[in-house]
């Protein structure tokens, strides 16, 4: 693979972003001297900084990123979004499609499933299989809280980093942002004796430990599954993504050359 000259422009990846593996991506590809910009819905009022460039809300659907891609003068796009951040990534899988961009799916694995576990496929299922009474730990973030809104048989405690806009008066929030210990998760469920506890299968290391705090207390996990993505390349850290994205920023004309990894 021949390295890029003086000629070439500067190597400008737009990575969608929102997760800790976009911002430690990103960080990667700025200390190697390369153009980034990450793109945020804007959903958190307080995200955590950002090394290069950050550009903030939606861009209009598919048809709204083609152009900011083409208007960027970028020279690939690296969707790291959340697992359940379905819409953006079926856009990105659109976009890259049509301009024929170098596309990479940066995409933590998934937890894989333990015995006991209460597997759904949403948010509604997840909030129809509790049973009434139940004491819940809600640890889904702020969206996708109105089907457990519809609850009002059982007890919720509901942690997120933000406060959401519609929250029952009865409800106790807990703003909180992980890392977590298994100790501090115990502590936790055992203080709101809590019986089952609502997660989506982020994969996410920072708050995996609720999983085993749960499993040692007993509490019934419900794990929503993740939603189906459109096929890309996927690469499962950020180590891999970051030679994903230098081995493309050493090919002369980027933009427009298609490795066969892609
Ligand atoms: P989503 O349902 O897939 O996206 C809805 C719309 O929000 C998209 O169509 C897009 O608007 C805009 N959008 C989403 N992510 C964006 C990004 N990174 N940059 C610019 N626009 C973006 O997404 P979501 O589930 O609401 O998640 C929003 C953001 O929060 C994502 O960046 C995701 O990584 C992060 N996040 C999500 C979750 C979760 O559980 N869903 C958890 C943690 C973090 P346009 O169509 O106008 O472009």
């Amino acid at each position: 693979m021949s390295p890029r000259n003086a000629d070439t422009p500067r190597f400008r990846a737009l990575i969608l972003g929102g997760t800790a593996e976009a911002r430690a991506l990103a960080q990667a590809m700025v200390a190697a001297g390369l153009d980034v910009t990450t793109a945020l819905a804007g959903r958190t009022a307080t995200p955590l900084g950002l090394p290069g460039h950050v550009r903030t809300g939606g861009f209009g659907g598919a048809q709204g990123m083609i152009t900011a891609l083409i208007e960027g003068g970028y020279h690939a796009l690296i969707d790291a979004t959340h697992p359940f951040a379905a819409a953006i990534s079926a856009n990105a899988a659109e976009a890259a499609a049509v301009t024929g961009l170098p596309f990479l799916r940066l995409s933590r694995p998934a937890w894989p499933e333990r015995p006991g576990w209460l597997v759904v496929p949403g948010l509604a299922e997840a909030a129809a299989s509790l049973p009434s009474g139940a004491s819940v730990l809600l640890a889904i973030g702020r969206q996708g809280i109105a089907p457990f809104a519809s609850r009002p048989d059982c007890r919720f405690v509901a942690r997120m980093i933000e406060a959401p806009d519609n929250v029952p008066e009865d409800w106790t929030l807990l703003f909180e942002r992980g890392p977590f210990t298994r100790e501090a998760e115990m502590r936790l469920l055992r203080e709101h004796r809590i019986t089952h506890l609502v997660s989506k299968n982020s994969g996410a290391s920072a708050v995996a430990a609720k999983l085993g705090a749960a499993e040692r207390l007993g509490v019934t996990v419900v794990m929503v599954a993740r939603p189906a993505l459109p096929p890309a390349h996927e690469v499962a850290t950020v180590a891999a993504a970051l030679a994903w994205v230098t081995a493309h920023a050493g090919t002369p004309n980027a933009s427009t050359s298609k490795p066969a990894s892609t």
